[in-house]
């Protein structure tokens, strides 16, 4: 089958190579917003689409059969235009979406909708570390009176104000350096998006063994789709449609 996967995640990346591998004509579509990828197998289209609309033409025009919306859980536009074009193109479709974090007793948690309610949360004196990727963190570094840490793959293209650190790293991300890196700049914040997940988890852990107060962020809506939730039942799915199609 022609499939187009549309990706931004190391989930995207499983799945392709999986499909590839079952025999599947794959391209992955990346929205060309990170420098240097990581590519998986197959084809691979950068760049949007131009909406709902774009999106149509473009999967009608290649001739996909089969749409997987495997991008980032809060990247909640094409994931909108994705179900709109599966519909009208009658093809199709499914998300893979990773299980939301949950908090346990021991977790102090304060769940806000948007990342300017995140920096409302932020008192003076706060010392902070920020998982929320290097866009729209506008919000949370104009406060002069925390120190901020911003963690993500590539730099922030705003300007930063002096009590802002970035520290460029990928996941997957290791407890027992989430744990030093905590101690060592005295943490006592942590804002993050309910991504989900394990690769990015071991923060979440360190902030409950150190008593971080952790700001999450709450999952946009989405609208609905047929849902799974690990790459191996994005592949089971693929290969049952597959099989009934033949
Ligand atoms: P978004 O707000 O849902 O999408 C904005 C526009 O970017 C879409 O309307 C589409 O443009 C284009 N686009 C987004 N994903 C695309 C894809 N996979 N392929 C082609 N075009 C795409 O998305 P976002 O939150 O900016 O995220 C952009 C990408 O980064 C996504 O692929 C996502 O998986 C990844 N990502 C996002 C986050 C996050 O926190 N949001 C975190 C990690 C990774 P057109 O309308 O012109 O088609």
């Amino acid at each position: 089958m022609r499939i187009l996967v549309f990706g931004g995640t190391g989930e995207a990346i499983d799945l392709a190579n999986g499909l590839v591998r079952q025999g599947h004509q794959v391209t992955t579509s990346l929205a060309g917003v990170t420098r240097k990828p990581r590519l998986p197998n197959g084809h691979i289209h950068t760049g949007g689409f131009g909406g709902a609309d774009g999106l149509f033409d473009y999967v009608s025009r290649n001739g996909f059969q089969y749409l997987i919306d495997a991008t980032h859980p809060f990247a909640a536009q094409i994931s909108s235009n994705i179900v709109e074009a599966a519909e009208r193109a009658n093809l199709p479709t499914f998300r893979l979406m990773r299980p939301a974090w949950e908090p346990s007793a021991d977790d102090d948690w304060q769940t806000v909708p948007n990342i300017s309610s995140a920096a409302s949360h932020l008192g003076d004196g706060a010392r902070a570390l920020i998982t929320v990727g290097r866009q729209h963190i506008e919000p949370l570094i104009l406060y002069d009176s925390c120190q901020i840490y911003v963690r993500a793959i590539e730099h922030p293209e705003v300007i930063l104000p002096p009590n802002v650190t970035v520290i460029l790293e990928r996941p997957p991300f290791r407890l027992a350096d989430e744990l030093a890196f905590m101690r060592d700049k005295e943490i006592t914040h942590l804002v993050t998006k309910n991504a989900g997940g394990t690769q990015t988890a071991a923060k979440l852990e360190a902030a409950r063994m150190l008593g971080v107060k952790v700001i999450m962020i709450d999952r946009p809506a989405l609208p609905d789709a047929n849902e799974v939730f690990d790459v191996d039942d994005a592949l089971r799915a693929v290969a049952d449609h597959s099989a009934s199609a033949a």
